[in-house]
């Protein structure tokens, strides 16, 4: 059995052995250690092996770990699953982050209700890259409206796309989504000031991930193992 740490420290050394591989700066992609389904417990091993970044999926189970470990105040909260206009106002009172962002109702209401005391809420749009019908994310040509009226916000500070690809059976296919979404991303990155994060990736692509320019991994199963029922 190995311990959370040591499957940190793993998860971390794939992730520099391709970030070298694709000749691209040590450092310059980031591990969101994915903690759904598992307890407090679990994500506390995981800080003390030195993670910071953790994404949640559900908004209630989420609070409820932001709460118990309020005492670990430099931890960062990204919300990665869907949300309803119903929750919008907690969470954005409790998280760092909503990499789950696709609908501008959403978007307006988390500016409206993020405390004054609060700094801005970090944002990434989601994309459904693979046209799915049953994924959230927007379709990649409705993105300019969207982001000329997200830009509008002020409580609110767009930091980039999300998506979650397909997963395909062969390298290609999935290299060509990836690459779609790494042209799009590349295409605001350079004129949008903290636009600098390309959240694509997870335990079984994250080496193609960060060949396209993925800027932030998303990693649960091989941190934490199976998931729990939720
Ligand atoms: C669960 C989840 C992950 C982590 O997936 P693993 O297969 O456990 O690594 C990443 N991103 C999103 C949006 C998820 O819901």
């Amino acid at each position: 059995m190995q311990t959370i740490a040591e499957r940190l420290k793993s998860a971390y050394l794939r992730m520099e052995h391709a970030t070298a591989n694709a000749h691209r700066p040590p450092k310059s992609v980031e591990l969101l250690a994915v903690s759904k389904t598992k307890p407090v417990s679990q994500i506390t091993q995981a800080y003390e092996a030195g993670q910071r970044k953790f994404g949640e999926n559900y908004v209630q189970e989420g609070i409820d770990k932001i709460q118990q470990l309020a005492h670990l105040d430099d931890i960062e909260w990204h919300l990665i699953g869907p949300l309803q206009s119903n929750k919008t106002k907690i969470v954005a009172e409790h998280f760092h982050w909503v990499q789950s962002v696709d609908r501008l109702k959403i978007a307006r209401r988390l500016n409206d209700q993020r405390p004054a005391s609060m700094p801005p809420l970090n944002i990434c749009i989601q994309i459904n890259i693979d046209d799915e019908q049953t994924k959230s994310g927007i379709a990649p040509d409705q993105l300019d409206e969207f982001i000329d009226t997200v830009k509008t916000l002020e409580n609110l500070r767009l930091r980039g796309l999300m998506a979650i690809p397909k997963a395909q059976s062969s390298k290609t296919e999935q290299m060509h989504s990836l690459r779609q979404l790494a042209e799009l991303f590349r295409r605001y990155h350079t004129n949008l000031s903290d636009f600098d994060t390309l959240s694509v990736g997870m335990s079984n692509d994250l080496e193609q991930a960060i060949e396209c320019g993925s800027t932030m991994i998303r990693i649960g199963t091989a941190i934490f193992g199976p998931r729990n029922q939720p």
